[in-house]
């Protein structure tokens, strides 16, 4: 049993990733703002400590109250269009406070370090699968961003031998098979939730951006990856980093275009979603699916619920119990 620090765990991710430290009987203090996080996703008897990564003091307040396992850092800004609107707010926020925790943790004697990253770093894959030799070519400022800490961390590791973990996601969804957790942005900008809204009736319609891409249907194709299968890629890598750091590309290796998921929530709920075929959204590869092989290999994961109607169901089970998401009593 250890003790962690995770910064932004009252996030979808990060949230999802205590409760499977809790689960295993680790020990967790989530540290979060709270501007994206939600109290009510912090179980109860975990400690939240309620403050910004960018307050120095409070970082170093909680790094002292040690010693520490791991620290895994999801506390950032996740918005790719909104990056291409403010860059220089995603650099200096994600890169410039991310920068400022590395450094706090090597001050503070933190050994090891797990870093939410995104697949976002690969705006242009020469292939498909995408798995870590692709080149890397973030495709807007909160790629950049994401890319800026792994190689902090590279030289946090060479100079002060911190050993990291950089786990690039593709697209997380659905929620906790339990149902303890879900998914609940604002504004909401996940094709799988607004679609569930829309099936629901809670939105008029599912915009799908842009049906003229080179794909069969002519519709964008993303990995979907179950938010516990990711949670559990990460307990698998801080195993990895007993040994060395490590660099992973996360997702389930099959890919789902919007029609799919518009028929796939269709098929799960019963009922039927009103669509609208808008515009492409800027920045919006045709086709991003990982090669997940060498966290397969190295560590021994795979996904649990890699099927995209289980996938869907847990989505939707979720949001149909909390309509107002962490606001529902
Ligand atoms: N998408 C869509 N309509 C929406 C939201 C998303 O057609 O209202 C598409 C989007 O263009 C992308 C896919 O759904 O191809 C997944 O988008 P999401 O924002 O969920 O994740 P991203 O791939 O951007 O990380």
């Amino acid at each position: 049993m250890g003790r962690f620090l995770v910064t932004g765990g009252a996030g979808y991710v990060g949230s999802h990733l205590v409760l499977a430290l809790l689960d295993r009987g680790d020990e967790v203090v989530v540290y979060d703002n709270l501007r994206q996080g939600h109290r009510g996703a912090v179980p109860p008897g975990t400690r939240l400590v309620e403050a910004d990564i960018a307050d120095m003091a409070g970082l170093d307040a909680v790094l002292a109250d040690g010693p520490w396992e791991a620290v895994f850092h999801f506390a950032a800004l996740s918005l790719v269009g909104e990056s291409m609107q403010r860059p220089f707010y995603y650099l200096a926020e994600n890169a410039g406070l991310g920068i400022g925790l590395i450094d706090a943790c090597v001050r503070h004697g933190v050994t090891k370090f797990v870093l939410s990253s995104t697949a976002n770093l690969f705006g242009n894959p020469q292939r498909i699968p995408i798995d870590e030799d692709e080149r890397i070519e973030p495709g807007s400022p909160y790629g950049e961003s994401k890319l800026m800490l792994e190689r902090a961390l590279y030289w946090a590791g060479e100079i002060h031998g911190l050993r990291s973990a950089c786990l690039r996601y593709f697209n997380a969804a659905g929620a906790d098979p339990q149902g303890r957790l879900g998914e609940d942005h604002n504004p909401e900008t996940h094709l799988i939730p607004l679609v569930i809204d829309a099936a629901l009736g809670r939105r008029q319609e599912i915009a799908v951006f842009g049906q003229d891409y080179p794909t069969p249907d002519g519709t964008c194709i993303r990995d979907y990856i179950h938010v516990a299968d990711l949670a559990n890629a990460h307990l698998r890598a801080l195993g990895q980093l007993e040994a060395r750091s490590v660099t992973y590309n996360l997702g389930n290796g099959a890919g789902h275009s919007v029609r799919e998921v518009i028929r796939t929530v269709e098929q799960v709920s019963g009922l039927s979603v009103p669509v609208r075929i808008a515009g492409r959204r800027a920045g919006d590869p045709a086709v991003l699916v990982a090669g997940s092989g060498r966290l397969r290999s190295e560590t021994g994961w795979s996904p649990h619920y890699a099927e995209l109607p289980v996938i869907v169901e847990h989505a939707l089970k979720w949001r149909d119990a909390h309509p107002d998401g962490y606001g529902s009593k």
